[in-house]
């Protein structure tokens, strides 16, 4: 597991946040938004109850996907940070959220955005003119000082969702609480969460954990210790500076990146709790294990409702959105048990039913595939779903596309769409 770079941070200087949403702002920036990702065809499948049918072809949509409340403040930050600040620089740390479409159109209107990589080495060359975009998943503490002693001025994105676990986990530190945070150590919100673990003092300890082998490992640990080296081996950087696992499981805090599959969690939080159990005893483990919930209400909205749509039958699932969306991974992970089931960025990877191009989460990468339900001439239920980063206009544009390649042109499913969705007179 590669992982965050965990020097002690304190928590970060003043900074020079700038409040970019005035009234007059806002309302061209909405209107812009709209134009870039609005989907009419999404909005009449909406008003129908998500199910549109047009010769053998029947599209159903989840009741909740696409497009979280983080994801479109985010944006509309981003959008108005270009306008307010038209003449001057402004950057992006990384991407704003995980969906490439969405990254392609901020560049395209001059924002520039810093690589993971680069960004302490860009961020100490800025000057107090230019304006940094802080992305929906919030930036670790060490990056927020170098933006505060550069001066410049910040557009901060952080959805309140990141901000709350950020609070539980400074809790964590400051009662002395090791924080065990279940996450991608690599992804951006998972890193800034721990940087928030180290505490203001900057003296605080996290670990993350990813999978249920590293819990049961954990677990093993805390409750009859183990091979220290091993342990610091094992999880590498995915641990805080001065990470002793002899010494940091004695009091320990789960917490969670906002994005992750429910059930898994939960089954995390059980496992190291009964772990301190275990070790401690009911009682005493009461002092010495903590618990909060950090998942965000879009993210489970959006894997209910995934579940909700697989009671019914279905043929195909279409997941749409960024390969390096965690919400939208957790999607393809709850579809793939239950029936074929194709992560694809965009509507261009279905170039036809026999050359399906998409994300293989077990190979970690592209691969093409045949859908024998999809090209046959059979009556198909095809589902479609997309992650909170993923704008309507590409889930429309992977409807139009799975009912062209099967034979009915858009012409015909918009105006079905618009028939089903007007009110019965
Ligand atoms: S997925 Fe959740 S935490 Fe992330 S931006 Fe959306 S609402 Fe916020």
């Amino acid at each position: 597991m590669s992982a965050p770079t965990a020097s002690p941070s304190p928590a970060p200087a003043k900074t020079r946040r700038v409040n970019v949403r005035t009234p007059e702002v806002m309302e061209r920036v909405q209107a812009e938004v709209e134009t870039h990702y609005r989907s009419v065809l999404v909005e009449n499948l909406r008003k129908a109850g998500g199910v549109l049918t047009v010769g053998h072809t029947t599209i159903r949509l989840a009741r909740d996907f696409g497009f979280c409340y983080g994801v479109e403040r985010a944006i509309d930050l981003a959008y108005a940070a270009r306008r307010v600040f038209a003449d001057r620089k402004v950057y992006l740390l990384g991407e704003i959220i995980h969906n490439p479409e969405v990254n392609r159109q901020l560049q395209e209107m001059g924002i520039i955005s810093i690589p993971i990589s680069e960004h302490e080495a860009k961020l100490s060359t800025l000057d107090p003119d230019d304006v940094v975009i802080v992305p929906a998943f919030g930036a670790e503490t060490r990056l927020m000082n170098i933006i505060s002693e550069r001066g410049c001025s910040v557009v901060d994105t952080t959805c309140g969702d990141v901000m709350s676990v950020w609070k539980r986990v400074r809790g964590y530190a400051k009662q002395g609480f090791t924080s065990i945070i279940h996450g991608k150590a690599e992804h951006e919100e998972t890193r800034a969460t721990s940087s928030r673990a180290m505490g203001d003092a900057g003296d605080g300890h996290f670990l993350v954990v990813l999978t249920l082998d590293d819990v049961d490992y954990v677990c093993d640990y805390i409750r009859k210790g183990g091979n220290r080296e091993e342990f610091l081996q094992r999880f590498g950087k995915s641990v805080s500076k001065g990470f002793d696992p002899d010494k940091h499981l004695t009091r320990v805090g789960v917490a969670n990146q906002t994005t992750m599959l429910k059930s898994e969690t939960e089954e995390l939080q059980r496992r190291v709790q009964k772990a301190v159990e275990d070790r401690d005893g009911a009682e005493v483990a009461k002092q010495n294990f903590q618990v909060f919930d950090t998942i965000c209400g879009a993210t489970q909205e959006r894997q209910d409702s995934l579940f909700d749509m697989l009671r019914k039958p279905l043929d195909v699932l279409l997941v749409v959105g960024g390969y390096n969306s965690s919400n939208t991974t957790h999607l393809v992970e709850i579809g793939e048990k239950e029936l074929p089931t194709f992560f694809i960025r965009t509507a261009e990877c279905l170039k036809s039913f026999s050359d399906i191009v998409h994300f293989d989460l077990h190979l970690k990468a592209e691969k093409t595939s045949y859908s024998n339900k999809l090209a046959g001439n059979d009556p198909v239920v095809v589902g479609v779903t997309a992650g909170a980063s993923c704008p309507n206009n590409l889930v429309e544009d992977t409807i139009i596309r799975v009912f062209e390649l099967r034979g009915t042109p858009k012409a015909e499913v918009m105006a079905e769409a618009e028939r089903v969705a007007a009110p019965v007179e």
